[in-house]
């Protein structure tokens, strides 16, 4: 019968936009929320809505006992997980489909692979993507990893298979360093994760963060949308997202794209996935895949012209792949700014009541968010309120009109990082395209240094 009534396991943001897609191809949704969030935006636009706990995203938004009971008592046949949250969890993923529920989601035994980092790696070398060089899987010896090291050259990183957010990671200068360096990785990795298990991997000094975006229909095909060049990044969070990358030919798109595809379709790879590089001296090198549908997704959106949730629906409803490969056109410029209620100095959240909100508007602007006037942002979550995308047929057009259209939002009550990102467009190594994931906090060090 397809799909009719799809459960949002999401809040803010994300649930907007997934319940916007669903609500376009004629489907119903439930919203699930928190105590905490029984105002907010998506609860007010879904045709049901379920609280399933307390302001502890422990017990509310990761609850799957609490889910899957909403699912069960509002008949919904289909859960979007969103991103975070449950959105990468297998066992959660396993138990929606024991449920007789689809997952929107990939097949539980590739999230499995994929969110083991060292496993991640293996599966991405034999489907023939290029790797960071380093160990050939888990090292526990620090005579072995003397030993690799040596072989792959300082800097070397050493990293946890369970690791991230960045944590369980660090920088080893010399071989001096060593072992001293991986215990204290271990000890973060051990207290945050519960697993030590440790690898080592050649350190880029200078590189650009870019990912490709792939669907699979799970029975063997697959296509990639480009790519998206997110190096803007503090402490590892993408703060501005842009596609095509200034520094990608249409030849290095379509040759790694196509690499891509193919290791999809391999795997027979079900729904969007993101498949994570490093870029050095014209050199891709695969960090992490994730198996879910990504913050930035919109810029992906804007070049292509699809739908990407629409798309994950479809696919969930055992539908092919809307587009072949060849049919996919990437046209113009899209950036994503990412505005965060937070100081946008210390970087300090800012939670609180939203006194008065404009938001940006005019031609090919986007504004996702769950906010209104009135509305006040809970301390519990994460401190996304809102993403601003713009579209240009150049990338010079788009930021012409990025910068207008930060202009004109106006959200007064709490602290938003629209300061930060109009100075980001001040800096020619922004207008340019030259930065690297180095960039951002070096020139934050010096905004900070300057200040005082
Ligand atoms: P996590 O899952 O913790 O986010 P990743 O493997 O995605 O871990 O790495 C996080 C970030 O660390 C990357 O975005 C990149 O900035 C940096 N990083 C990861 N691997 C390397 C490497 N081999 N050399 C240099 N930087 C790296």
């Amino acid at each position: 019968m397809g799909i009719s009534r799809i459960l949002i396991a999401n809040r803010g943001e994300i649930a907007l936009r997934i319940h916007r897609a669903a609500h376009e191809m004629g489907i119903e949704t439930v919203a699930v929320h928190s105590t905490a969030d029984a105002d907010a935006m998506h609860v007010r636009l879904a045709d049901h809505a379920v609280c399933i706990g307390p302001p502890s995203a422990t017990e509310s938004y990761l609850n799957h006992a609490a889910i899957i009971s909403a699912a069960e008592i509002t008949g919904a046949d289909a859960i979007h997980p969103g991103y975070g949250f449950l959105s990468e969890n297998a066992k959660f993923a396993d138990i929606v489909e024991a449920h007789d529920i689809a997952w929107i989601g990939p097949k539980p035994e590739h999230i499995r692979t994929m969110g083991d980092k060292v496993q991640a790696k293996k599966t991405a070398g034999a489907l023939g993507l290029p790797l960071v060089p380093g160990s050939d899987g888990a090292v526990s010896d620090f005579d072995e990893m003397r030993a690799v090291a040596a072989e792959i050259g300082y800097p070397v990183l050493a990293k946890a298979a369970s690791g991230g957010g960045g944590r369980g990671m660090k920088v080893i200068p010399s071989e001096d360093q060593l072992e001293s360096l991986v215990k204290q990785a271990q000890n973060e990795a051990k207290a945050a994760f519960g697993d030590d298990t440790m690898y080592l991997e050649k350190y880029l000094g200078n590189p650009r963060h870019i990912e490709f975006q792939v669907f699979g229909d799970g029975r063997g095909n697959a296509i990639h949308l480009g790519e998206r060049d997110c190096s803007l990044q503090r402490r590892h969070q993408k703060v501005f997202e842009e596609a095509p990358s200034p520094v990608i030919t249409e030849e290095d798109r379509m040759r790694m794209g196509g690499i891509v595809a193919d290791a999809m379709a391999q795997m027979s790879y079900r729904g969007a996935g993101t498949i994570e590089f490093l870029w050095e001296n014209g050199e891709f090198y695969f960090i992490e895949m994730n198996t879910r549908l990504q913050v930035e997704h919109p810029v992906t959106e804007a070049i292509t012209g699809m739908d990407l949730v629409r798309e994950q629906i479809r696919i969930a409803d055992g539908k092919d792949l809307s587009v072949k490969q060849e049919d996919i056109r990437f046209t113009g410029h899209a950036i994503e700014c990412r505005i965060n209620a937070e100081d946008p100095f210390t970087f300090a959240p800012s939670p609180g009541k939203i006194e008065y909100y404009h938001q940006a508007g005019g031609m090919h602007v986007r504004v996702d968010s769950g906010l209104y006037a009135g509305y006040t942002i809970p301390p519990y979550y994460d401190s996304m309120i809102a993403k601003l995308i713009v579209y240009g047929r150049t990338r010079e057009g788009c930021l012409m009109r990025l910068r207008r259209a930060l202009g004109e939002m106006v959200i007064q009550g709490v602290k938003t990082s629209i300061p930060l990102h109009q100075e980001l467009l001040e800096q020619p190594d922004v207008l340019s395209g030259n930065y690297t994931i180095k960039w951002l906090e070096e020139w934050l060090a010096e905004r900070a240094e300057n200040e005082t």
